[in-house]
């Protein structure tokens, strides 16, 4: 017996449920526990700016990012393991992921880092602009070194998206050893074929 391979675009939908749903669940939770009275109305701690509502928010906000991160990291075993052609797109995919989890956190953060930083606050806005633009510049520097390989990658993704099945004429993977609509075993395309 021959296990049907899960195909790319299945194994990414799942992913991408999983995600809303972990998001959908942690910002009901959030919007519950800011709405208790006892939260709500909670004084600032000492002098500072920050109430105990804005550190719920903060964490509940920090599972969130968490969430997207390892969404992110997984997808980019699923394109590794996707695409033997081309392995440095799962690092470009996950620097790409890296800055826009930054740039999210920087929202984030911002208010707590408001109340806490003060008048240093600018300091703030420097260290997310490293955090921020670091990953992107490793991303862009990594793409432009391999373009030739993205370029090759690219065509043999939309010659896999073309192969279609003999029997049935149904779209079939590139590695697929059977057809997903007929279960006819269809012959592999092995390289240069
Ligand atoms: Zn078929």
């Amino acid at each position: 017996m021959t296990a049907v391979p899960v195909s790319l675009a299945g194994q990414v939908g799942r992913r991408i449920v999983s995600l809303v749903v972990s998001v959908v669940i942690l910002v009901f939770i959030r919007s519950l526990l800011v709405s208790l009275p006892v939260l709500r109305n909670a004084q600032p701690f000492g002098g500072s700016g920050v109430t105990p509502a804005m550190i719920v928010q903060v964490v509940v906000d920090t599972l969130i990012l968490a969430a997207m991160l390892r969404f992110g990291f997984q997808l980019s075993g699923t394109i590794r393991a996707g695409s033997q052609f081309f392995p440095e797109g799962g690092t470009i995919w996950n620097l790409f992921i890296i800055t826009l989890v930054a740039a999210a956190a920087q929202n984030v953060y911002s208010e707590l880092g408001q109340a806490l930083l003060r008048e240093n606050f600018p300091l703030y806005g420097w260290v997310f602009l490293v955090l921020i633009l670091l990953p992107l510049a490793c991303a862009l520097v990594l793409a432009a070194l391999k373009v030739n390989a993205i370029t090759e990658a690219f065509f043999r993704a939309v010659h896999a998206a073309a192969r279609k099945c003999p029997f049935c004429a149904a779209r079939i993977s590139a590695k697929a050893k059977f057809c997903e609509e007929c279960g006819q075993a269809v012959v592999v395309a092995g390289p240069g074929a």
